[in-house]
C-alpha cells in the first residue's frame, strides 16, 4: 500500500522469493507469505480499507498466511496499541503491546548493531525510522532481538509468533537481506 515496496520486493527476489505487489483482496490467494512495509500506520489503514483489503488480509494472516511486518508493519500487526491515533485500528494477529513512535525525539530515527535470534553471520545493521518498540510480549511470543545499548537498551525490536514476524526497524534500505531470508525460509519451511 505505502512504503519501501520495491525495497522489499527485491530484498524478497535476493532472498530467493519471486516477489509480486498485493494491491487487491484477489491477490491474496497467489502469495505463500506477505510483507507489510513500513511507512505510516495509520495511513496505511486508509489504504487498506479504500482497496477493501482490510478484512481478506486479517482473515488470511488468521488462517495462517506467513506475513513480515516492518515499522508501520509491526504497528498494524499488533494486538495492542500505545499512543494510538485516536480509533487506530490494527490487523491484531500478534500478541503483542506496541508504542508508536517510541524512540522519542532526540532519537526519533536513528542505526545501531544488533544480534538477532536465527539470524547468523554477525550482528545486523538496523535502521529505525519513527519507530515503534514492543512493550510487552504475550507467552507464545518470541523475542528476537532487544537493542543492546542507550537509552532504548533492552527494548524488544524484533519478534516472533508462529509465521508471523516482525521488527521495528527497516532491513530493506540497509542492504542485508538475512531478515528476508529468514522469513523466505519460514514461508518455505510450511508443507
Ligand atoms: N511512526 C510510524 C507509524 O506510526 C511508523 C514509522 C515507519 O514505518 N517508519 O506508522
Amino acid at each position: 500500500m505505502q512504503g519501501d515496496v520495491r525495497e522489499h520486493l527485491a530484498a524478497l527476489e535476493e532472498a530467493g522469493a519471486r516477489a509480486v505487489r498485493v494491491r487487491h483482496p484477489e491477490d491474496l490467494a497467489r502469495v505463500d507469505g506477505i510483507v507489510l512495509p513500513g511507512g505510516e500506520s495509520t495511513t496505511i489503514v486508509k489504504l487498506l480499507d479504500a482497496f477493501e483489503l482490510f478484512e481478506p488480509l486479517r482473515t488470511a494472516i488468521e488462517g495462517g498466511l506467513p506475513v513480515y511486518g516492518s515499522c508501520a508493519g509491526m504497528i498494524l500487526l499488533a494486538r495492542r496499541l500505545l499512543d494510538a491515533a485516536e480509533g487506530q485500528r490494527t490487523l491484531g494477529e500478534l500478541d503483542v503491546t506496541v508504542r508508536r513512535n517510541a524512540f522519542g525525539r532526540q532519537i526519533d530515527s536513528f542505526e545501531t548493531d544488533l544480534e538477532v535470534e536465527g539470524v547468523t553471520g554477525g550482528p545486523f545493521h538496523a535502521v529505525f525510522i519513527r519507530a515503534p518498540w514492543v512493550e510487552e510480549a504475550g507467552p507464545g511470543v518470541q523475542v528476537l532481538a532487544t537493542v543492546g545499548a542507550g537509552p532504548a537498551a533492552g527494548r524488544i525490536v524484533a519478534v516472533r509468533e508462529r509465521d508471523v514476524v516482525a521488527t521495528s526497524f527497516h532491513p530493506e534500505i540497509a542492504g542485508d537481506v538475512r531478515l528476508h531470508r529468514k522469513f523466505v525460509q519460514i514461508v518455505s519451511e510450511r508443507d
